[in-house]
């Protein structure tokens, strides 16, 4: 316990929660510790010790505004007043409207069609339902059902969500021969800012050749992997896979859950590359943290091709599908991005973070690679970062930084004051070279 000698127990690990509360990807025999929170507010996350943590995660990419943001919590609390939940069959609202409108401003243009969906996972799914059914109709052939996608990928935990998602470093080993087998071909080697090296499109152009006739999509992460590595690759690898995808007759599915809503200095990752999907789906931001909600867009011809086919129908229909609250959130949260700067903000988010990264590049023996786009800094460490020592360190330092894998990364919320980037980004060097993290 030595390390945690400063915290007061107040803020360490609560028994009853360790005892029957799951965490994510825990033990439930032998859990790391988790923090108890009394409260947020802007990008601070508060414990029961009243210790104030400054956030470099935005709830996995979703805080986008920061916390109890007094625009979005009036919107939220105005929206339960009037309603705040009612099925989607045969009924519609306000709501739903709104934000679909608001969605379509920002999308690729070719984007016509939104299902709303409970979580990027089903998202994921539902994505992946359009696809196939709309490659059943388009080719006539029962066989097209299958995807593509490189590896390092994350896509969700869902099932079919986790067929796509990295076979080593994703979840494959723990479900074995249950999960469906698609193809993998490696991850584009080519670097965001480096050259272009043409043969890393060579193995999806192999595959295609052959295999097209059993593919429906190709699904990616654009720009970014997330989860799956934090990996940053080259716009051009987008661009030869839209190519191919047109080429061999496969859809092509963006899965934009992480980057969208201005995470990578664009509104959308599609952006850098200029190439646009045919599916793609968005989530976590969407509601700024608030409230589960996703949603999937996609082309006019592929919402008629799937009408037209032997269903008639997309054949999903969740429960909360639309939620009303969820949207009216939603809406004040793309509003806010509406009317700031967001390039500029993401500018200076962006030289913020490569700023205060840049010394660890120096930290040779322990570091392999430092990395920075739009509001993503990431330091890659040589070996696998020790999670419940690292978290230790941070929390005694005041910041919250969850590391996986080899990856120690921040994505701050957007309202960040520069003073507060500097700490996250001076804290993450301090910890690597006191070398309490391995
Ligand atoms: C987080 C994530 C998902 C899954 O979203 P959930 O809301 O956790 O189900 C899917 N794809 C990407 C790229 C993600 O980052």
């Amino acid at each position: 316990m030595s390390d945690t000698d400063s915290l007061s127990l107040a803020s360490l690990s609560d028994s009853w929660d360790r005892e029957h509360l799951w965490h994510p990807y825990t033990s439930a025999i032998d859990p790391l510790p988790t923090y108890k929170v009394v409260a947020t507010h802007d990008n601070r996350i508060v414990l029961a010790d009243g210790t104030e943590l400054i956030d470099g995660m935005s709830s996995w990419w979703a805080a986008i505004h920061g916390y109890n943001h007094l625009e979005i919590n009036a919107a939220a609390k105005e929206q339960i007043d009037i309603m705040s939940h009612i099925m989607f069959g045969g009924l519609t609202h306000e709501p739903a409207i709104r934000l679909g409108k608001l969605l379509l401003e920002m999308a690729p243009p070719s984007m016509h069609n939104i299902f709303y969906a409970d979580s990027g996972s089903v998202a994921v799914e539902v994505a992946m339902k359009m696809a196939i059914q709309a490659a059943i109709s388009r080719s006539g052939s029962h066989a097209k059902t299958n995807f593509a996608t490189i590896r390092s990928g994350y896509h969700g935990d869902t099932w079919n969500a986790m067929s796509v998602c990295d076979p080593v470093t994703g979840m494959h080993g723990a479900f074995g021969s249950a999960l469906p087998v698609r193809y993998f071909v490696p991850q584009p080697a080519s670097r965001y800012n480096g050259e272009w090296h043409p043969e890393d499109i060579k193995p999806l152009r192999e595959l295609l050749q052959h295999k097209s006739e059993e593919i429906a999509a190709v699904i990616l992460e654009p720009i970014v992997q997330g989860a799956g590595g934090m990996w940053f690759y080259h716009p051009q690898y987008l661009r030869e896979t839209r190519k191919l995808c047109d080429e061999f007759g496969v859809y092509l599915i963006f899965d934009e859950i992480a980057t969208g809503f201005w995470r990578t200095g664009k509104a959308f990752a599609w952006e850098h590359a200029g190439v646009e999907p045919d599916i793609m789906c968005v989530g976590k931001g969407l509601t700024a943290g608030y409230l589960t909600l996703s949603a999937v867009l996609t082309t006019e011809e592929i919402a008629r091709t799937i009408s037209n086919g032997e269903a008639g129908v997309l054949m999903h229909g969740p429960t909360f599908m639309a939620n009303p609250l969820a949207c009216a959130i939603a809406c004040a949260s793309l509003e806010l991005l509406k009317k700031q700067p967001m390039p500029q903000i993401l500018r200076n988010m962006e030289s913020r973070l490569q700023e205060g990264l840049a010394p660890a590049k120096e930290l040779t023996e322990d570091v392999s690679d430092v990395r920075v786009l739009g509001s993503i800094g990431v330091i890659e460490v040589k070996q696998p970062v020790d999670v419940g020592r690292f978290q230790k360190e941070c929390v005694r330092r005041k910041v919250w930084i969850r590391p996986f894998g080899r990856n120690i990364y921040v994505m701050p919320p957007y309202i960040t004051p520069d003073e507060d980037l500097t700490r996250l980004t001076h804290e993450m060097i301090e910890i690597i070279r006191s070398g309490k993290w391995k």
